[in-house]
């Protein structure tokens, strides 16, 4: 199958095949015939399956062949994405597929003055990629008009949702024109993402490119135990013995982010962090100098989990695993992209232990635990799998004290050589769904 046989006119062509894409991905080969033939789309795609062109370029032709010009302060598409690095990336993207095209395209997102956005929607854009809180207050300020919205794309879908933009995304719906095309991605299709898709969506074609909620795999993973204390000793240790040259490391916290990163510089490792609490400007230009290999270790919160394509990463570590377990296949999916394989570490500490069976369950896999010498935890990550069950090993039995003399009185139980042990389970009860995954979390 070709791009050209996907029914895409000669513009859209010469740009894919400037930018090197000769086969359409699978994602790509059954949405962009779905979004021009104007169906409305429920896809789940992982990340790096080339989602955004199985969206945008089918978009930009819709665009060119149909619909009036777009008029002053209004947009002719609307693209949602969770970040605004995201929204810059997936921004990128679409400036890319439409550089042949008479379109205009533009970003807008919070944490950067609204002035300029204003400004520069006046003369109205073709499409408009934005986070929804920006959205929201360019339309409260009629800096936007959405009556003229032709199609909507929810990208990343589940992530808006983790990131609590639920009142936004219910804001934004009642903002819209009833008579519009939807897209709606996500890496993940929880109870919470099907039914925003009930209400947004009509007789949407659904398109699942991999099986539901497994990790890449093209990423091998494994899981290495320590006590939480020596994470970041075990970590130095592992990138001077593998000789890491690139990583994307993930920390919980953002203090867990300036911490990690203040003791990688004081060592004198060129490391960088990203996280919620620093300007946009110094949280893209420390992602460009990391894309461009100018900074060797980027540490991040999960600001960065979802849809970042980072050409070629070769390896991701998870510092602390996600709270919630669908964040570790956004983080993994981080590297082994576009065909290319990757590596995913996950340091763990026994504290952790819950969040690693949620996420066994959730990617229906044992991940390997991989033991290092001299870092074998004195707290015990006990043993899990992907049943999602924790098995904590049962205590020995203690011997008595010795009886004689006054003192306590002793309450423990010897227990012969031969006699069975007293009945202590050994197998703590089983969860049925990923433990951590309770719902949004605050807007960070
Ligand atoms: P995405 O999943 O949209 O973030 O895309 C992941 C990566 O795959 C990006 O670097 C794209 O430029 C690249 N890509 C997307 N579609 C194709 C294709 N058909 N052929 C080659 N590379 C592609």
């Amino acid at each position: 199958m070709t791009f050209a046989t996907l029914g895409l006119i000669e513009p859209l062509l010469r740009a894919l095949e400037t930018l090197g894409y000769q086969t359409p991905t699978p994602v790509q080969a059954q949405a962009i015939p779905a979004v021009l033939a104007g169906r409305d789309l429920m896809a789940a795609a992982q990340t790096g399956t080339g989602k955004t062109a199985g969206f945008a370029v089918p978009l930009l032709q819709l665009l060119t062949m149909e619909g009036p010009k777009v008029a002053a302060n209004s947009a002719r598409a609307l693209i949602l994405c969770p970040t605004r690095e995201l929204a810059e990336q997936v921004h990128a993207s679409v400036a890319e597929y439409a550089q042949n095209l008479p379109l205009t395209t533009y970003a807008v997102y919070g944490g950067v003055s609204i002035n300029p956005q204003m400004m520069k929607l006046r003369k109205g854009v073709d499409i408009l990629v934005a986070t929804p809180g920006r959205l929201i207050d360019l339309f409260r300020q009629n800096a936007l008009k959405l009556n003229q919205l032709q199609t909507l794309v929810l990208d990343e879908a589940d992530r808006m949702l983790d990131l609590g933009f639920s009142e936004e995304l219910a804001n934004i719906y009642r903002m819209l024109p009833k008579k519009r095309q939807t897209l709606l991605f996500s890496a993940t299709f929880s109870d919470e993402i099907r039914l925003l898709a009930g209400q947004m969506l009509n007789d949407p074609l659904t398109i699942e490119v991999s099986p539901r909620n497994v990790a890449a795999n093209t990423v091998k993973q494994w899981v290495v135990p320590v006590d939480k204390k020596r994470k970041a000793e075990l970590f130095v240790h592992l990138m001077r013995k593998g000789r890491w040259k690139q990583v994307l490391v993930f920390a919980k916290t953002r203090n867990g982010v300036d911490a990690l990163v203040d003791k990688l510089q004081g060592l004198g490792i060129n490391a960088d962090g990203i996280h919620g609490d620093k300007p946009q400007a110094t949280r893209q230009r420390a992602l460009d100098r990391f894309k461009s290999s100018d900074v060797q270790i980027l540490v991040a919160t999960d600001v960065a989990a979802r849809g970042l394509d980072i050409e070629d990463l070769p390896l991701v570590v998870n510092f602390d695993l996600p709270i919630v377990a669908e964040d570790y296949i956004h983080r993994i999916g981080r590297t082994g992209r576009a065909g290319n394989t990757g590596e995913a570490i996950s340091l763990v500490c026994a504290d952790e232990v819950n969040m690693l069976s949620a996420i066994e369950m959730l990617t229906r896999q044992t991940l390997a635990r991989h033991m290092e010498q001299d870092f074998e935890p004195e707290h015990r990550v006990p043993d899990t799998d992907a049943s999602g069950q924790v098995v904590k090993k049962p205590k020995k039995p203690k011997k008595p004290k010795s009886s004689g003399g006054g003192g306590k009185r002793n309450l423990g139980k010897w227990v012969d050589s031969g006699e069975v042990a007293p009945a202590e389970p050994s197998i703590k009860p089983v969860r049925k769904v990923p433990v951590f995954n309770t719902g949004p979390r605050k807007k960070k």
